[in-house]
């Protein structure tokens, strides 16, 4: 699988964007943080890590290469090609049937649940 990313050749492993991943913060590893995705995309291997991102771009925002790992183009194509994660399927599949990435939302049911 072949996703163009411009940017990753010049990944020198600092590791400032781990820092400020929200991800990377709340699971403390290595393999879930930015850095790590960026050495990945510079070999072109794709992994469900890639699934693992907020899409906040603090990584690029913080990054001194202003390196952007393009995780939606990545997964875009991951999915394409039938790897994707359980939860990615179920989300794409709500947003299908009923036009969120929740899934049905029940008469009386209030939106603020979903963030209690
Ligand atoms: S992506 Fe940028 S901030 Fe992250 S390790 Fe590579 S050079 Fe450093
Ligand atoms: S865009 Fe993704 S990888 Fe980058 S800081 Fe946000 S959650 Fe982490």
């Amino acid at each position: 699988m072949v996703v163009k990313n411009k940017d990753a050749g010049n990944c020198n492993l600092c590791g400032v964007c781990n820092l400020t991943c929200p991800v990377y913060k709340v699971l403390q590893k290595e393999s879930a943080g930015p850095r790590f995705k960026a050495f990945l995309t510079k070999k072109q291997e794709y992994k469900e890590v890639f699934f693992l991102c907020t899409q906040c771009t603090a990584c690029v925002q913080s990054c001194p290469a202003r390196i952007n790992i393009e995780h939606l183009s990545i997964r875009a194509e991951m999915t394409k090609k039938g790897f994707e994660t359980p939860a990615n399927k179920i989300m794409r599949e709500n947003i299908k049937h009923y036009g969120n990435p929740f899934g049905e939302i029940k008469k009386g049911r209030k939106i603020k649940q979903y963030y209690t």
